[in-house]
């Protein structure tokens, strides 16, 4: 098992971790890591693995049967190395703004108008959400984004914690994420940004929404006779 700082300090960006195990000469696994695997919409982090002065690039991570593999530019890490982590911070921040500004425009299309996402892409230069709505207007959707900054423009604060399941599970709004993890899982990891939005989360975030700046409405598609698709952005 791999401990993942990331998802108990999304602000950590080295770290000084072992090589538990060698994949096929270059995916490692690691007893601690700051790079975030691919998952819940995100794309993987990247970065760096530096053995004494000899550097490895992480090119993807990601959870493969219970295991979080680093994809290395090439092979020579050992099991039971030491090696230090760092990570491709400017991408991940970025990462982490877009996240954050996607939960923050997600939950604001629910409340404004009842819309849920059926699919999201979340990535540095342009994000993406689908949900299925009958009669689609570019302006009408322009004004939910600005409601979205009316909220980023805040200042709030975005917490994360855990709760059992169970509590989870009663809070609103939670049935819909929450409901489709699997049994085994007891624990949720609850990401609550200001009275915005509340969500069972497993992704990297802003501390603050004043970090985000300001999301911007690319394009919208048709995807099939009600399937909406839109692209967002940041200034
Ligand atoms: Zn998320």
């Amino acid at each position: 098992m791999t401990e993942l700082i990331a998802l108990s300090d999304s602000y950590a960006r080295e770290c000084t971790s072992k090589a538990l195990e060698v994949v096929e000469g270059k995916f490692v696994v690691l007893d601690k890591s700051i790079f975030a695997p691919r998952g819940g919409g995100l794309p993987s982090d990247t970065g760096k693995i530096m053995r004494g002065n000899d550097e490895f690039k992480v090119l993807y991570v990601v959870k493969k049967e219970g295991k979080i593999l680093h994809e290395l530019d090439r092979g020579g890490i050992l099991a039971g190395e030491e090696v230090k982590c760092e990570l491709n911070w400017e991408r991940r921040h970025r990462l982490m703004r877009m996240h954050t500004a996607g939960h923050i425009l997600s939950a604001i299309m629910f409340a404004k108008s009842g819309i849920l996402i059926t699919g999201n892409a979340i990535d540095i230069d342009k994000s993406r959400f689908d949900f299925s709505m009958e009669n689609f207007d570019k302006a009408a959707f322009q004004s939910l984004i600005d409601e979205a900054n009316v909220q980023i423009a805040r200042g709030l604060e975005v917490s994360v914690s855990s709760l059992p399941r169970d509590e989870a599970l009663k809070l609103p709004g939670m049935v819909k994420l929450a409901g489709a993890l699997p049994p085994e899982v007891k624990e949720l990891r609850i990401v609550k940004i200001g009275d915005v939005d509340l969500q069972a989360d497993g992704g990297v975030h802003v501390k603050n929404t004043s970090e985000i700046g300001k999301l911007v409405f690319i394009d919208a598609e048709n995807k099939g006779k009600n399937n909406r698709r839109v692209y967002f952005g940041l200034e």
